[in-house]
């Protein structure tokens, strides 16, 4: 993963600092191998450290958001349910979060949206973006305006497109190989599965 020219360095020295971010051989979920792995839970298992971040996100979607005033911050469940409470915490307003229900990204636990109230979408990592583009579409099913969308971590290179504004704390671009070309494989290095052993 390369870090994008806007990068701000404190993040990802933050990822680093927390085992969170880590340089090696990895065979990753989707099985393809990788010279770089991230799990932003291993961050935000640190409660300061899972305010700042908010902090800092909430300030960027309260400006992509202006003049409007948000009102209540959304986030798919799970990976979203820490950071997006923090942002949560920090814009000073309430916490809703949808999970799968059949396979639909829902509303459930009684959470209510009025019509006309004004929502940011918050998720830790946005890949294809799918999941935050999902909670989007619910929202404004039940007519609340959707004003941006935010993650601590975007690994589409910035292509995600998750049909509102847009804001990332770390732009990156993920580096994959097939498990047959893999360079690393090539070399011999054993290949890990992360979260297999102490870091
Ligand atoms: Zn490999």
């Amino acid at each position: 993963m390369q870090p994008q020219p806007e990068a701000s360095k404190g993040v990802l020295d933050l990822f680093r600092s927390t085992g969170a971010y880590l340089a090696g051989h990895f065979r990753l979920t989707s099985g393809l191998h990788s010279p770089e792995y991230l799990q932003c839970a291993l961050v935000l298992q640190h409660p300061r450290h899972a305010e700042e971040l908010g902090r800092q996100l909430a300030d960027r979607l309260a400006k992509l958001a202006r003049p409007e005033v948000i009102h209540v911050v959304a986030s798919p469940a799970i990976g979203g349910l820490i950071i997006g409470h923090e942002v949560a915490r920090a814009l000073g307003v309430r916490f809703i979060f949808a999970e799968r229900d059949a396979g639909k990204m829902t509303l459930r636990r009684g959470f209510e949206i009025a019509a006309g109230e004004n929502a940011v979408v918050v998720e830790d990592v946005i890949t294809t973006g799918g999941s935050t583009r999902e909670v989007v579409d619910a929202l404004r099913e039940r007519g609340a305006r959707v004003l941006a969308a935010g993650s601590v971590i975007d690994r589409s290179g910035g292509t995600a497109d998750v049909g509102v504004p847009r804001t990332a704390l770390e732009t990156l671009r993920v580096t994959t190989y097939q498990p047959e070309s893999c360079p690393l494989c090539a070399q011999g290095i054993p290949v890990v599965k992360p979260g297999s052993r102490a870091v």
